[in-house]
């Protein structure tokens, strides 16, 4: 599965003020899957939306990532509105046996 690693820096479009925003401030990731020629293309979108702290302009930030085919990562895209990105968000595939190693330990 794939998982926000590392968060975006962003700036608001109307008064310039910086964010860093961490992957936990997204929402849980919506997936949705394809059925290809090599198996399955999963996608993952998250969802980021804010009210600028400054000047209540709305931030709003779609990351999307796919997977495919399972396991390797493929390519990435990332929205931004009522926003300008300094720094894009790092996406990562995290394997299912690590989850469980976490859980045992
Ligand atoms: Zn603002």
């Amino acid at each position: 599965m794939m998982i926000i690693s590392k968060g975006p820096k962003i700036k608001c479009k109307r008064c310039q003020k910086q964010y860093d925003i961490d992957p936990v401030d997204f929402d849980d990731a919506d997936i949705s899957s394809d059925e290809r020629s090599m198996g399955y293309e999963l996608q993952y979108t998250w969802q980021y939306m804010s009210n600028c702290v400054r000047c209540k302009n709305e931030l709003t930030i779609i990351v999307e990532g796919y997977e495919y085919p399972v396991g390797a990562f493929n390519y990435e895209e990332f929205t931004y509105e009522g926003c300008i990105v300094i720094e894009n968000p790092e996406l990562e595939i995290k394997h299912i046996e690590e989850y469980e190693d976490d859980d045992i330990y």
